[in-house]
């Protein structure tokens, strides 16, 4: 998703970032190890020496790019487990969405399925066609490029979808999502082709931390509620929206883009809330709501380390649309932490392990560890040092720009550590019921904080309850982590930025030194 001076070859997108001029992609035949330098040439030799037409294959079974990325996968898939293909092979051998998974890095094949899909314009495939003049090669050329980048587009929409459909948000032990999220549209759609799925919102109403926050705050507060109209930005369920109409609210406007909605729109009028609650189907940036101004902006929009996902943005634009002065924003505040870890254990169990898997040397495997942010539920006692609060956000001030930030951050080591394994990030969350006497301190957790009657909040770290966020993990490579005393401390800053070629995943880029040595700058993709 996001190109960084630590991406490795299999986090799949240097290729995004290669010059159009420069790129040589070689074709690895699906039946072996032979790779051809055209996709002419890998067709010709997919029919002529192992008898299998693809791209008649293709037509025989009506393959869409989806079908073809399976169609690719499967039979590499065969040709590595060394089962025989069938020439006449069918759509229910490769029905499986495990197909969608690349079987091969920067699979050229699979970057140039729609040229298969497309073979009526042979010009298309066979390069060397009409053009003899300067001007004609030129032009030909640039329709290439024109392709190639078409293609790249293509092919990260692809990973995406793989992505979405073994989301790691939503538990890494879930069924693969449904088949019908087809790689075909933009990124934004994927996202929301996420949230059509009950499982999704499942998890979310099973996280009682989560949920109970929500409906603490609005049963509580039933006097900020009652008569008022409430704006529930990405209802989901309509979980939210009926709480505050329970609450007494007049009325709620829910709206989804997510197909969610209809199932949002069924809920309320299974409950006998369809007076008083109005679903709208769109993104909040393109509904027409039925009023000017809304009370209150009630929303879920946090991401794995608060900001993964990208659904803040949207709220901050209603509020800036549609709040009315001294309106209510629910939650109010959120505040970002950082803390060194060490975890011989996790080093051992999901590092080391590649060394010897079965006895084989699988420690090309270990590369990602270091590049890409895990997100799991870490036990508290690996927290090796305090935690540090490096972003503190105050929801009805902060602005999207201030989304992307350095931050700076400090932490004492509170134990004698053989190694620095890397840092944690996690967010709580403030539900403030005033908006006047209301200020947030970056210092404060749930546990400390100040509440007034009816205030809420609460953590997504590692010393509470664990919630569907879990936690963000960043392991150091061992070059990089070192031994300290008790009470070393270690300072630095932490970056979060917007993935460039995904703007709802995130790159954050920690710096640190011990002591006021040189400092160590690493960065990890959440995507
Ligand atoms: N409020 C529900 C669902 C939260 S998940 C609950 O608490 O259970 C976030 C939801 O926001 C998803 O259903 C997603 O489709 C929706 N969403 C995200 N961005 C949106 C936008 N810009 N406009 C409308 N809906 C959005």
């Amino acid at each position: 998703m996001s190109v960084s001076s630590n991406s490795s070859a299999s986090d799949g997108v240097d290729w995004q970032d290669v010059e159009p001029d420069e790129e040589q992609l070689t074709f690895t035949s699906p039946f072996g190890p032979e790779t051809f330098p055209t996709l002419r040439e890998l067709l010709d030799h997919c029919q002529n020496t192992k008898g299998f037409d693809l791209v008649a294959t293709f037509k025989r079974l009506g393959l869409d790019f989806h079908g073809g990325v399976k169609l690719v996968n499967f039979l590499r898939c065969s040709t590595r487990d060394s089962t025989p293909v069938r020439n006449e092979v069918t759509a229910e051998d490769f029905a499986d969405d495990k197909y969608l998974i690349p079987v091969l890095e920067n699979d050229a094949l699979l970057f140039s399925l729609d040229e298969i899909l497309e073979q009526e314009n042979e010009s298309a495939v066979t390069s060397e066609g009409a053009a003899s003049g300067p001007s004609e090669l030129a032009a030909q050329n640039k329709e290439l490029q024109a392709q190639l980048e078409a293609l790249k587009e293509q092919f990260a929409n692809y990973r995406l979808a793989v992505e979405e459909t073994l989301d790691r948000r939503w538990g890494d032990e879930k069924e693969p999502a449904p088949s019908n999220i087809a790689p075909k549209k933009d990124n934004g759609d994927y996202y929301f082709e996420s949230y059509a799925a009950n499982e999704i919102h499942e998890t979310m109403l099973k996280d009682q931390v989560r949920t109970d926050a929500y409906r603490d705050f609005i049963y509580e507060n039933k006097n900020l509620f009652a008569g008022k109209t409430v704006l529930d930005i990405g209802c989901g369920t309509g979980i939210l929206s009926m709480f505050c109409a329970k609450a007494g609210a007049s009325h709620v406007i829910a709206v989804d883009k997510s197909d969610i909605i209809a199932k949002a729109t069924e809920n309320v009028f299974n409950n006998g809330l369809s007076d008083k609650i109005t679903c709208l189907r769109g993104a909040i940036e393109d509904v027409k709501l039925p009023v000017d101004k809304v009370d209150i902006i009630v929303s879920e929009w946090m991401g794995y380390c608060l900001l993964y996902e990208a659904m803040l943005p949207s709220v901050l634009y209603a509020r800036d649309h549609y709040l009315k002065e001294g309106g209510l924003l629910i939650p109010s505040s959120a505040t970002l932490w950082i803390a060194p870890i060490e975890d011989p254990e996790f080093v051992a169990d999901s590092i080391d392990y590649w060394r010897d898997v079965y006895g084989f040397d699988m420690k090309a495997m270990q590369e990602n560890i270091y590049d890409e942010v895990r997100v799991q539920v870490m036990p508290s006692k690996i927290v090796c040092g305090t935690a540090s609060p490096f972003r503190c956000l105050d929801l009805y001030r902060v602005t999207t720009d201030e989304l992307v930030f350095t931050a700076e951050w400090t932490s004492q080591l509170t134990r004698q550590i053989d190694s620095l394994t890397g840092f944690l990030i996690w967010f709580d969350n403030f539900f403030a019921g005033s908006t006047s006497t209301y200020m947030p301190n970056p210092e404060e957790t749930p546990e400390t904080w100040k509440k007034q009657p009816g205030d809420i909040a609460f953590t997504t770290g590692p010393f509470e309850k664990e919630t569907h966020w879990r936690q963000g993990v960043m392991i150091l490579p061992p070059s990089e982590s070192s031994a300290l005393e008790s009470g070393a401390k270690l300072s630095g800053t932490v970056t979060f930025a917007t993935a460039e070629s995904n703007k709802r995943a995130l790159e954050i880029e920690i710096a640190w030194s011990t002591n006021e040595k040189t400092p160590i700058t690493r960065k990890w993709d959440l995507k």
